[in-house]
């Protein structure tokens, strides 16, 4: 089921001052994929969310669900939440610790007052799914945070919803255990073939769980796209900046030579760069990521290569964090571990013209 918003608006007001958390957002939300939107803090991620659950109610534009109109300004429809057909699954586990698994997956189908068996076949299927079969007289809270996490996801599946919504549900979570269920989470909701919509203002469990990305900033969707595309080719310094590590080196757009540009940058030319159909003239920003910047001992000028000092070098495990100073202009790259290269190094400074673009906003 796919998710529609014209225009949405949501203003708050705190100590005198106006707040636009949400401002004229339009967005369509393609059914049975997961849908990420990301963005920095207070950008207005969670009210989005809100909105579309239908715990807050936009000053103005419509939200359709599937076919059906929830909610319209103009019109004075506001279908209450529990008639969406949605589930939650939130930041904090939100499951019951008085309760056992069971019970906390079976609520849901409780309040609904389902017949007894149905609700143990339901809540059955629900834990084998997420993998808790025969955990269901544990107490929640003898769980850990990630089987908890699923506890929560299972009860929002129990109630079969046409839509999963997900605010930050593994932020609680410690980096190992994150980076698990992260990958667990892909596995079910791909397999389950529903609409999941996830926000978080983590970019790397963005890029590794969506089908989509939304990134948001000042209550505003600035881009939505793959997660390749998002990260190899973002439309503006901005998303580059926020999705991924980015090297941005000013310049010129010099000369066009078919799909190439020659672009006059503050660390020298950079040649054979895909000119993206920028102008001669034109002033803009090269990304290039850190791990396709390249350190080599051999001086020799090769193409797209510069004289560039190794000005720090940090190891973290699989490598060492650099910078690497060209003039006056410090770029950041990911190094070998076992590469042989030590602070004050001169070194050549070198990048595959392929693996960058240009940002002209
Ligand atoms: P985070 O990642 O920190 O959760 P977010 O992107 O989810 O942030 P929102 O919680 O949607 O951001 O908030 C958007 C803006 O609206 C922020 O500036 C926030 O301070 C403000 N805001 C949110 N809720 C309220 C409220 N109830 N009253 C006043 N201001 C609010």
């Amino acid at each position: 089921m796919d998710i529609r918003i014209h225009d949405l608006v949501r203003t708050y007001y705190s100590e005198g001052k106006q707040i636009r958390a949400l401002d004229h957002v339009d967005l369509t939300i393609p059914a049975n994929r997961i849908f990420t939107l990301l963005g920095p803090s207070g950008c207005g991620k969670t009210t989005l969310l809100r909105c579309i659950v239908g715990l807050e109610a936009p000053d103005d534009g419509e939200i359709y669900i599937g076919d059906e109109l929830v909610f319209s300004k103009a019109k004075n429809i506001f279908v209450p939440p529990e008639q969406r057909g949605l589930g939650m699954v939130f930041q904090t586990y939100a499951i019951w610790p008085h309760m056992n698994v069971f019970d906390n997956v079976a609520y849901p189908l409780q309040t609904q007052k389902l017949a007894k068996e149905k609700i143990r076949e339901r809540v059955s299927q629900a834990l084998k799914f997420v993998q808790l079969e025969g955990f269901e007289k544990r107490p929640a809270t003898k769980l850990s945070g990630g089987q908890q996490q699923r506890v929560a996801l299972a009860r929002a599946l129990v109630a079969e919803p046409k839509v999963i919504l997900f605010d930050e549900p593994l932020s609680n979570l410690d980096a190992k255990l994150r980076e698990e269920t992260r990958k667990e989470l892909r596995s079910f909701l791909t397999e389950l073939q529903i609409t999941a919509i996830y926000v978080t203002h983590d970019r790397i469990e963005a890029l590794a769980l969506s089908d989509l990305i939304a990134v948001m900033r000042s209550g505003r969707i600035v881009e939505i796209g793959e997660p390749k595309k998002i990260y190899f080719n973002s439309d503006s310094q901005f998303v580059a900046d926020f999705i991924g590590r980015a090297n941005l080196i000013k310049g010129k757009v010099e000369r066009l030579d078919g799909d190439h540009a020659l672009f006059a940058s503050e660390i020298g030319p950079v040649r054979d760069l895909n000119s993206q159909d920028i102008p001669v003239g034109q002033e803009a920003y090269l990304c290039v990521r850190p791990e396709f910047i390249r350190l080599s001992k051999d001086l020799e000028g090769a193409h797209n290569s510069y004289n560039g000092k190794v000005e720090s070098l940090i190891f973290i495990g699989e490598a060492y964090e650099g910078e690497v100073r060209i003039g006056e202009t410090l770029l950041t790259t990911t190094v070998d571990p076992t590469a042989d290269f030590r602070e004050g190094d001169t070194l050549a400074v070198s990048f595959d013209p392929d693996h960058c673009f240009l940002l002209t906003t």
